[in-house]
């Protein structure tokens, strides 16, 4: 398959009073054309820093990429120039945000809005522009978008909103849609609708989806495959099947345990107990150490190696690696 993006040993860090925050700390994967990959983590997990690294949306200072490399179209996206990034953001690359409003300008036309971006970027007259918005809002399901067109955000819903923010990232078809957290300020049926919207456009126009989410219930509809991050890191990754039935990290298994399922009763879902590293100084070992109830002695004391399971399963944890007792041994 395709390869429309490789992020490789991705290292953000953010200067701050207390010291240097390692938010993301090694993070490598790829996407492939066409699919949708979902990043999954509780919050400051370094899922949106990686996403914001992605788009050159990190504030430096404080932020930095102090390492690793994003490559799309032979381009490493660390190294570019801004005015060379302004030319993919929004156009090759696009992202859309948990909250539409802080998208949408209240002021404008929800027609301007989605032509905004493509007369930014495309040599293109007004009446093209137009069509192509009455293409996007119709594409988004958006009924009667010859009137839509006309009208300010206030006038829709909040399900219609997070159609018409799609509408404008998607209007100069991008080869990455970057959705973070897309559907958590929605209630439940339309969080499902957007999330068949999701299919449905990555269907018509071959779209590859990076999803980030704190929620693996969002992504059992919609993920090809998972990334599951803890502590600035991809401490697990895996096809959807691969992640649900088999997961091997204990995180990921305490992640599962803490999603809804009809065949439970709400009372046995159980959370996770602890919580993540300050990661200010992370510590030495596995960060999972200090909430796994598998935790080993050498867990304490080396960050476990990557073991490959299958062509998409990897894992970081020492349970997987039979090189375990050896590392413990080699310190000693
Ligand atoms: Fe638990 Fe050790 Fe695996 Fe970390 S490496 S998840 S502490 S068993
Ligand atoms: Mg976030």
């Amino acid at each position: 398959m395709e390869k429309v993006l490789q992020v490789n040993d991705l290292h953000v860090s953010f200067k701050t009073y207390g010291g240097e925050v390692k938010a993301v700390r090694g993070v490598t994967f790829d996407l492939y054309k066409g699919e949708t990959l979902a990043i999954v983590g509780e919050s400051g997990c370094g899922k949106s820093v990686t996403s914001q690294s992605i788009m050159r949306l990190i504030p430096d200072p404080p932020g930095k990429i102090t390492n690793g490399s994003i490559l799309f179209n032979n381009q490493d996206l660390t190294r570019i120039t801004e005015k060379e990034m302004r030319s993919i953001r929004g156009s090759d690359i696009s992202m859309i945000f948990q909250d539409p409003m802080t998208a949408l300008n209240p002021t404008l036309t929800v027609g301007d809005q989605i032509m905004e971006g493509i007369l930014q970027h495309e040599k293109i007259s007004r009446s093209d522009a137009k069509k192509k918005a009455l293409e996007m809002l119709d594409l988004v399901g958006i009924p009667s978008p010859q009137i839509r067109l006309k009208q300010y955000p206030h006038q829709f819903s909040g399900g219609m909103r997070q159609r018409i923010v799609i509408a404008m990232a998607l209007v100069c078809e991008p080869e990455i849609l970057i959705a973070d957290e897309p559907t958590t300020a929605l209630d439940v049926t339309i969080q499902a609708q957007i999330l068949d919207l999701f299919k449905d456009i990555q269907h018509k126009t071959g779209v590859s989806i990076i999803l980030i989410t704190h929620d693996l219930g969002v992504v059992a509809q919609v993920a090809d495959r998972i990334a599951v991050m803890y502590a600035g890191k991809i401490v697990e990754a895996g096809t959807r099947r691969e992640i649900f039935y088999r997961p091997q990290h204990p995180y990921t298994k305490g992640l599962l345990n803490s999603v809804p399922r009809l065949d439970l009763e709400s009372g046995d879902l159980e959370p996770i107990a602890g919580s993540p590293p300050d990661l200010f100084s992370p510590p030495e070992g596995c960060p999972f150490a200090a909430r796994c109830e598998y935790a080993m002695e050498v867990c304490d004391k080396a960050y476990p190696f990557q073991t490959s399971l299958t062509k998409d399963h990897r894992v970081e944890c020492w349970l997987q690696d039979e090189r375990a007792q050896k590392m413990l041994a080699s310190m000693k």
